[in-house]
């Protein structure tokens, strides 16, 4: 049972067994080891831990059995050689560029990322020295441009949310690479079930693990993949130094949604396909926003980055933001929020939640219109969902 090294197996099985050890209580799941604190045999043995001559636990900030099985599972998932798991999304993007960054270093990210992203990179960081430019998600040649000297790191997401665009993850690689730049994919709406970017030659992944990785809404966190070097050390060294680390419960409540990732993640693409297959059909909507769709402008890169095509898809409503607000409040089934990666569809009206902090010329460079909706569609049946959105389209 205890396999080191996963690589022959496919995703499903790694998502149900890699980074089990069994106690020696012979436990079938995995445990919760709610412990802040470990013991040691003898004085010489503390000293050892402490002085890292003897690998082992000392104290739930640095390790912790139930967060190493869910970091060795997502490790094996993403094909990583290191994972460390954070407290939440957001920390595990801020452990990545305070590990690997210091003052003068400059990011380059997709514009279109999400809102507290921004925030974290054009408000805290820049206090602190690290500044970043914002370009345009597909057009490589500004990620060229925006590229000086003190670029250390290229930031993505793909797709981009809500409108769904992508970029080729193989030529950004050899462009970082070329560049001398780390590229940094933020996974969230793919998850390793989709989309492998350290295949396709990113260095580190991020996910918000309280999306698809739990997705079934119970849990906020996160984790960064990676090598041993950058992420096993540098990353994890202020993660343990700085203190933003998983919490055991939540590292179980994750392992268990590992568990059906792939299961979860084919129904969520299965659903979205049919959903937005139906909108399109429909005479009130003006435009589907889904990379499986053909009139998708980037369905053939999505079919060869992707393994499928993802559970989020946007769509405007002919009326702008009347008849968007109208759809949204004749839905009975689906939650109005903005979260996603859950069992449960969500719909979301971007230009007035989300983008609504954005000046309107913002709002339009972006692309997000106020007959614009985003739905993050979950598990239930989807006959129920059209249902639900047919009701507010056609009243
Ligand atoms: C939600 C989200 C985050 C932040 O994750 P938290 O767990 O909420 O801190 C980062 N990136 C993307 C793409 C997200 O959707």
């Amino acid at each position: 049972m205890d396999i080191e090294d996963w690589s022959e197996f496919d995703l499903d099985t790694r998502a149900v067994r890699a980074g089990q050890h069994r106690s020696a209580e012979g436990e079938h799941s995995e445990a919760i080891f709610p412990t802040s604190s470990y013991v040691f045999a003898s004085a010489a043995q503390a000293a050892a831990r402490f002085a890292g001559t003897e690998p082992g636990n000392i104290y739930s900030r640095f390790t912790n059995p139930t967060v190493r099985t869910f970091q060795d599972r997502l490790a094996a998932l993403e094909g990583g050689e290191a994972c460390v798991a954070t407290a939440s999304g957001m920390a595990a993007i801020y452990a990545t560029c305070a590990g690997l960054l210091k003052s003068g270093d400059h990011i380059v990210s997709s514009r279109s990322i999400f809102g507290t992203t921004t925030i974290l990179f054009s408000n805290y960081l820049g206090r602190f020295g690290v500044e970043t430019s914002f370009v345009p998600l597909a057009d490589l040649e500004a990620w060229e441009r925006a590229i000086r000297p003190a670029t250390r790191l290229l930031f993505v997401e793909t797709p981009s949310n809500p409108l769904t665009e992508l970029v080729d993850i193989r030529a950004l690689a050899e462009l970082a690479r070329r560049k001398g730049c780390l590229l940094v994919v933020d996974n969230c709406f793919c998850t390793p079930a989709l989309q492998q970017p350290l295949a396709l030659g990113a260095d580190i992944v991020i996910h918000s693990a309280t999306k698809y990785l739990d997705g079934q809404g119970r849990c906020v966190g996160g984790a960064v993949v990676g090598d041993r070097e950058r992420v096993g050390k540098e990353v994890y060294g202020f993660l343990r130094t700085c203190g933003p680390s998983m919490s055991p419960f939540n590292a179980w409540v994750f392992l268990k949604g590992l568990e059906t990732l792939g299961l979860r993640m084919r129904a969520h693409c299965e659903q979205a396909g049919q959903l937005a297959v139906w909108l399109e059909a429909q005479p009130e909507v003006e435009r589907v926003y889904y990379p499986g769709l053909a009139s998708h402008p980037q369905h053939a890169l999505a079919g060869r980055q992707q393994s499928g095509f993802g559970g989020l898809l946007s769509f405007e409503v002919k009326g702008g933001r009347e008849a968007a607000w109208r759809v949204v409040d004749a839905t009975r089934v689906m939650s109005i929020t903005a979260n996603l990666g859950d069992t449960k569809t969500t719909i979301t009206h971007p230009a007035t939640t989300t983008h609504g902090r954005l000046t309107d010329e913002q709002r339009a460079a972006a692309g997000i219109s106020q007959g614009l909706l985003r739905v993050a569609v979950g598990l239930e049946s989807v006959r129920d969902l059209q249902n639900d959105l047919a009701r507010g389209l056609s009243a």
